[in-house]
């Protein structure tokens, strides 16, 4: 078969209901209506035209307003409009082992995306037995937090540790089949979290804290953990992610500065064990991108077919 990209990580249902993008538009003219200052770096005919064959998209909800019954209706809309494209025929739902095979088989001859989805923060869950009715509905991924701390656990912008509750909630996970995302984890969570949950581990949009130290990215010690446990990371060209000293306005970084974090990431997990998390339109846009990455077609050209796609899709093999 072909290669095809995976991109690890895209909140593609909160930049259409959050932000109001409309992801059905070519990306050229998206960026020509939008509003917004970030100018908007994907669409799902962008994801076309580069062969995105899976993508993890997310079910996102700010955690820093609203309350729980807000995140309840805020995902369930995001939900529902990842089924209302799918009954569209603009991507396909993997929910389950056989959709991801049938999706293998037919993704060479129609290009339609494969999305699998991704629930990043556990805040919206009000209870670890809320996880069920949404794996029925094809969750499989699943970050403990967001930034901030939850009931579950803390997060990378407010430390905290693993609760019982979030012990609750990993031993539902291991039992449903839905895999942990160590992304945006405390630190102090993050141990204890391997430790407890027997899954599938990865972390879907992280990059190397050697290189850009602060707390959002992983520290060598949680690299050399996922990569004793097969995991994969997925690093993020995003200036800001690569060097701590980018600032927003400022000239967008070189190539060499992304391609630096993955050859730190490849020389402890392997090259086996890195691929793409772009999170490209997760708060910033095309200009904080390196520079040469303009869409996702611009991605080809950054390396093997196993980082491109090939780790994740081996990855994904073992478990799903
Ligand atoms: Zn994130």
């Amino acid at each position: 078969m072909d290669p095809f990209l995976v991109d690890a990580h895209l909140d593609l249902a909160y930049n259409a209901l959050d932000l109001g993008r409309d992801l059905t538009l070519p990306l050229e003219a998206l960026r020509q209506r939008d509003p917004h200052p970030d100018t908007p770096v994907v669409t799902l005919p962008s994801l076309r035209e580069a062969r995105v064959g899976i993508a993890f998209a997310t079910l996102f909800v700010e955690s820093r307003a609203g309350g729980l019954a807000a995140w309840e209706e805020a995902l369930h809309a995001q939900l529902s409009l990842y089924e209302a494209w799918e009954g569209m025929g603009l991507v396909r739902l993997l929910r389950e082992r056989e959709d991801l095979l049938a999706h293998l088989e037919r993704f060479p001859q129609d290009g339609t995306p494969g999305l699998v989805l991704l629930l990043e923060g556990a805040h919206p869950l009000p209870e670890p037995e809320a996880l069920a009715p949404l794996r029925k509905r094809g969750l499989r991924l699943l970050s403990l937090t967001w930034a901030t701390k939850n009931a579950y656990a803390g997060g990378n912008a407010e430390p905290g540790p693993l609760t019982a509750k979030g012990l609750a909630l990993l031993k539902a996970m291991e039992d449903l089949g839905v895999a942990l995302d160590l992304s945006h984890l405390a630190d102090e969570a993050l141990f204890p979290a391997l430790e407890a949950y027997g899954g599938p581990v990865c972390a879907t949009h992280a990059n190397a804290r050697a290189l850009t130290p602060t707390p959002r990215h992983l520290s060598d010690e949680a690299l050399k953990a996922l990569a004793q446990r097969g995991g994969v990371l997925g690093l993020v060209p995003f200036s800001a992610f690569l060097d701590a000293g980018w600032k927003r306005g400022m000239e967008r970084l070189p190539l060499a500065a992304f391609l630096r974090h993955k050859a730190h990431a490849e020389a402890i997990l392997g090259p086996r064990g890195v691929g793409l998390g772009t999170d490209w339109d997760g708060g910033f846009g095309l200009e904080a991108l390196p520079q040469g990455l303009d869409r996702h077609r611009d991605l080809w050209a950054l390396g093997d077919e196993g980082f491109l796609g090939g780790n994740w899709l081996s990855w994904l093999l073992s478990w799903f």
